[in-house]
């Protein structure tokens, strides 16, 4: 019986529920925020890697990165055939990692190839449960992230644009050659452990369901019960949500919001993908404007979330007439309501990417 208990508990383990990762997610977000976002132990080991290649300053090309997996003693192949389920895979064997050769993917192949040796540098093992599986994530992506902004020159750039009043995300894209979200996620590493300016970050998709969110300036995101953001929808007079009805794509679209918890300044900006249109957005609470370009916006608006009466209730003039009389049918948000795939990696077809190692390691 023992034994039957054992195997079952084992058994429901590794089927994550929707609940498990929910939890599993809570319990992340609280570690970073407690942190302030700031992992010193993962900048470490990508300034390691960054010295033993000799990099100084400015983006990290293309030759640095291959560098980089030299440096580690990983060989590079780029195919045809990488599994659907992977971005990349390493053949720890023989040390080789494999790319995609595909020109449509929606993820910086400068990033995919960090993360993928981030799992090598951290010394990852299969992970144990989806806690396990989430948290590896963050770690490699953080790895990935500090390679391509390193934290002394980032830095030395956030600094300036700090004394000079004109931080502004798109500069730090712009100089790093990365992505205004991997750039705006950044930011939220070092803002608070070196600038001393707390934060938040939020990706929402044009549907208004929230993607991604960190905080640790106590701005009020949307929960369940459980105290998921992931999955809810974002108060419609947010930067967040604003953002997709601005006619200028070019520049950013600066606000301050008005909300239960005090006053924010946030600044966001839309990106397309596959899945969608996406806006990627910083804020800051009032305090700590002055540091940033965007600060003379006049937009300003007032958010009463969590009360029903701020967006989520129709108005009544639109009620008396419509209420009783529609029937919409509701497209599923399939990502966030199936329970999590089976396996180590969920996701991922084991018996597709060992057929796919055994095929290229000849
Ligand atoms: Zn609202």
């Amino acid at each position: 019986m023992g034994l039957l208990q054992e195997l079952e508990r084992k058994l429901n383990e590794q089927v994550a529920t929707p609940e498990e990762a929910r939890r599993a997610n809570g319990e992340l977000r609280a570690m970073m925020r407690e942190r302030g976002n700031y992992f010193p132990e993962y900048e470490a080991e990508a300034q390691k890697v960054l010295k033993g290649v000799g990099y100084t300053t400015g983006p990290l090309s293309q030759h640095v990165i291959a560098d980089i997996a030299d440096h580690l003693g990983f060989t590079l192949h780029h195919v045809g055939d990488l599994p659907h389920s992977t971005r990349s895979v390493t053949d720890l064997k023989n040390h080789r990692i494999y790319l995609t050769q595909s020109q449509r993917q929606d993820h910086d192949p400068r990033s995919v190839l960090l993360q993928a040796l981030g799992h090598y540098v951290l010394g990852h093992e299969t992970p144990k449960n989806y806690g396990d599986f989430l948290a590896q994530r963050v770690a490699t992506n953080y790895f990935a992230a500090a390679l391509l902004l390193p934290e002394n020159a980032t830095l030395e750039f956030l600094q300036k644009a700090k004394a000079a009043k004109e931080i502004a995300v798109e500069d730090i894209r712009d100089a790093f050659a990365v992505s205004y979200e991997t750039a705006a996620h950044r930011f939220t590493n070092l803002a608070t452990k070196h600038l001393g300016i707390t934060t938040h970050f939020q990706k929402t998709h044009q549907s208004g369901i929230i993607y991604k969110a960190y905080e640790n300036d106590g701005v009020a995101f949307p929960q369940d019960h459980t105290g998921a953001i992931e999955g809810q929808p974002a108060c419609k007079a947010w930067t967040s949500r604003a953002v997709f009805d601005v006619p200028d794509k070019f520049s950013a679209y600066s606000q301050y919001t008005d909300t239960v918890s005090g006053t924010y300044w946030c600044t966001a900006r839309t990106e397309r993908s596959a899945a969608g249109e996406f806006s990627l957005s910083i804020g800051v609470p009032y305090q700590h404007v002055k540091w940033f370009r965007g600060r003379e916006t006049t937009a300003r608006a007032t958010s009463t979330c969590p009360d029903p009466n701020c967006c989520k209730r129709p108005p009544a003039s639109l009620a008396s007439s419509w209420a009783g009389n529609a029937w919409p049918s509701a497209r599923a948000h399939s990502h966030l309501l199936a329970a999590m795939p089976p396996g180590a990696f969920p996701g991922v077809d084991e018996t597709e990417v060992y057929a796919f190692l055994e095929a290229h390691s000849g």
